[in-house]
């Protein structure tokens, strides 16, 4: 069966700036996996927000860091959906913060293996799935302001990992550009969203913002979506920073 329609696996889709990707990518004509972690319902709410735009959606339960649980995420949303054309990986979280010295060990395994190796294994699983399908694909990690800030007494570790994303960014274009799948990277500043250990995070960082304000999840989706689309046919390795000027 021929699907027209791109076909997209956002991690991390059920709230803050991964929900504002899945309705934007849906309005520009995406179907959308939705991977959520805890929150059914949240990720139910915005398969219907796809299907209002009149398109698909698939809310699928995933642990990214899990290896067994990304292949079930990706099976899952080919048998709903079809063949998988894009991937948003997109799935984050800040961990411990303050001090490195302070830092709750267990706290930063998870906050790496969520931000790096989360994303590892969805790149990996999707890369499977992409090549030979003669279709090509897209993947878009979402990165951080941070790996290039450092995020010095806030959140060393969570930098260093968003540090990685770019990395990969670099090192799998190039592994996959003459598969035709591009691999590009946004790397969003401070957003409103409930990523923030202190919810009002993001208005007394406005002050440290060339822009004085931090950003909505909907000024990072458009970008996302231009990535993936074809008007983005000669990107890859690219890594957008969306951060106000900070
Ligand atoms: P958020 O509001 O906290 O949402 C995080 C999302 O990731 C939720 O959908 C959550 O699912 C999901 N998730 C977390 N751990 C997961 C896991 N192990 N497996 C699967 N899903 C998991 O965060 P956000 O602000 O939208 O952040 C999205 C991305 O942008 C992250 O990569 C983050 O590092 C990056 N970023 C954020 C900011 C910012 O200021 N907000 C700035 C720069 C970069 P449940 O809701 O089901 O738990």
């Amino acid at each position: 069966m021929e699907h027209p329609h791109p076909i997209t696996v956002v991690t991390g889709g059920s709230r803050g700036i991964g929900a504002a990707i899945c309705a934007r990518l849906a309005a520009d004509g995406h179907d959308v996996a939705i991977g959520y972690r805890s929150d059914a319902k949240a990720a139910e709410d915005v398969a219907a927000t796809v299907r209002a735009a009149g398109r698909r959606a698939a809310a699928i339960q995933v642990d990214t860091a899990d290896a067994a649980s990304v292949d079930r995420l990706f099976d899952e949303a080919a048998a709903a959906l079809g063949p998988v054309t894009g991937l948003v990986n997109n799935a984050g979280v800040s961990g411990p913060n303050g001090r490195l010295a302070d830092a709750d060990p267990d706290g930063m395994r998870q906050a790496l293996e969520v931000n790096v190796l989360g994303y590892l294994l969805c790149a990996r699983r999707a890369v499977q799935d992409m090549t030979g399908t003669g279709r090509g694909g897209a993947i878009v990690n979402i990165s951080s302001n941070a790996a290039k800030l450092g995020s010095p007494g806030q959140y060393v570790h969570y930098a260093a990992a968003k540090a990685a994303v770019d990395t990969m960014t670099t090192g799998l274009s190039k592994e996959l550009a003459a598969d035709g799948i591009r691999v590009n990277c946004v790397a969003p500043g401070v957003i409103w969203t409930e990523f923030h250990a202190d919810p009002e995070r993001p208005a007394w960082m406005a002050e440290r913002i060339p822009m004085g304000r931090a950003g909505q999840p909907e000024e990072i989706s458009g970008a996302v979506s231009w990535l993936l689309s074809d008007d983005a046919s000669y990107a890859t390795g690219a890594i957008l920073k969306i951060a106000g000027g900070m």
